[in-house]
């Protein structure tokens, strides 16, 4: 009955864990929630006043399908100020979060076939969007030792002459990897050589804790025209519901991408492009705020973490995740058919704690925790798997 492409098609791990974390506490069991990946503060009070003020002031009617013209003005000014790139506000368009934008970069270049580079571990929907939208997911392995950042050796191994695209999470969901320019550059410019699109997720550019963060746009004229950026405020201004995202591109992508999403959905609520507004211009103390408060966790997190024998995580640089390898209970635990899975249902059964298997990323051998999350309920988690390692050893 269903279409042929949903046989392959698997639902949203991370939704999927946070939705039974919720019916878990609605059925009045308590657990700790470090699975999905979600900001806990409040939206910033100038954004959700902007968002009010629309509602008052009537600007709740059809708009132009890229967005509302003055916040992709004031997207085109933060591009140019924050990320030293040139856009006209034609050739931003504004979309029902990151995810939206993904999608309409994917459906505006595959045609049937057309395989994407998905550099391992990646985010859990790449894959999954790919294969809805006709294309082929192509997975690079990359190397723990380089902190699982792609390099030219790990791409050459996969490109054909179908590769279309290629995804780059700049920081990482969900190792917390950063690229430096002197990282991007080569890949960036053997890729564009090479004719593949690079869709730049950089969705956490703003959760950054050691200042390398570079745009990939911004890298060259000739990246710049190859690039469809990809961000948002749901991470850097914990705006998630508000479902707010944003490409930059070339014009003709941009035009393509307005088009689909047109007919697709006409555009994003017009009240929440309205606090984008104001998130974008107003609220970047309340991002600083979050991200010192992501940093003095993640500190404290690597500090718990060193006291667990045989447990390591990829250096968090940035986004707010850990990445665990968790190998050392390999050959301890009895598990089937994903290692991790069975390690995150024992840690949900017996510990009362939400977590994402690394299988869900690509990388059996982790599992993922968030920091977005009040201090008290890391340190419950990370001592949780603490217990579950002493148990084993
Ligand atoms: N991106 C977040 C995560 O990885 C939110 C969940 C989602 O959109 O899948 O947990």
């Amino acid at each position: 009955m269903l279409s042929k492409k949903l046989a392959f098609v698997t639902p949203s791990v991370t939704i999927g864990i946070s939705t039974k974390v919720n019916e878990l506490k609605k059925q009045g069991f308590q657990i700790v929630n470090l699975s999905i990946g979600e900001p806990d503060f409040f939206t910033p009070e100038k954004a959700k006043e902007a968002g009010i003020q629309a509602i008052h002031d009537n600007k709740t009617k059809y708009d132009a399908a890229a967005g509302v013209k003055e916040l992709r003005d004031a997207i085109a000014i933060k591009l140019k100020e924050e990320n030293g790139v040139s856009y006209t506000a034609d050739e931003i368009v504004v979309s029902s979060g990151a995810k939206h934008c993904i999608t309409n970069a994917l459906i505006a270049l595959l045609d049937d076939g057309d395989e994407v580079l998905i550099p391992k571990p990646y985010w859990v929907s790449y894959p999954e969007m790919v294969k809805l939208t006709g294309g082929v997911p192509v997975f690079v392995e990359t190397q723990k030792s380089n902190d699982f950042k792609a390099t030219i050796e790990d791409l050459e191994k996969v490109i054909t002459d179908k590769t279309k695209i290629i995804f780059i999470t700049n920081p990482s969901n969900p190792s917390g990897a950063v690229y430096t320019k002197a990282e991007l550059e080569p890949i960036v410019n053997y890729l564009t050589e090479k004719g593949i699109y690079i869709i730049a997720d950089e969705i956490y550019e703003k959760i950054c804790y050691n200042n390398a963060f570079v745009s990939i746009a911004s890298l060259s004229e000739k990246a710049k025209e190859m690039t469809i950026t990809i961000n948002g405020l749901a991470k850097s201004a914990s705006m998630t519901g508000w479902r707010i995202g944003y490409t930059a591109s070339n014009l003709t992508l941009a035009k393509a991408m307005g088009t689909i999403q047109g007919h697709l959905v006409s555009h994003p609520a017009t009240i929440s492009q309205y606090a984008a507004i104001a998130a974008i211009q107003s609220c970047q103390e309340d991002m600083k705020i979050m991200l010192e408060a992501y940093r003095a966790r993640k500190d404290r997190a690597i500090e718990l973490f060193k006291d667990i024998k045989g447990v390591d995580l990829v250096r968090p640089d940035g986004a707010f995740y850990l990445f665990v390898d968790m190998s050392i209970l390999k050959n301890k635990i009895e598990w089937t058919d994903s290692f991790s899975v069975k390690l995150c249902d024992i840690l949900l059964d017996e510990y009362k704690l939400a977590i994402v298997p690394g299988a869900a990323f690509g990388l059996d051998d982790y599992v993922r925790l968030s920091i977005a999350a009040d201090l008290k309920d890391i340190e419950y988690g990370i001592n949780s798997i603490k217990q579950l390692v002493e148990k084993h050893q």
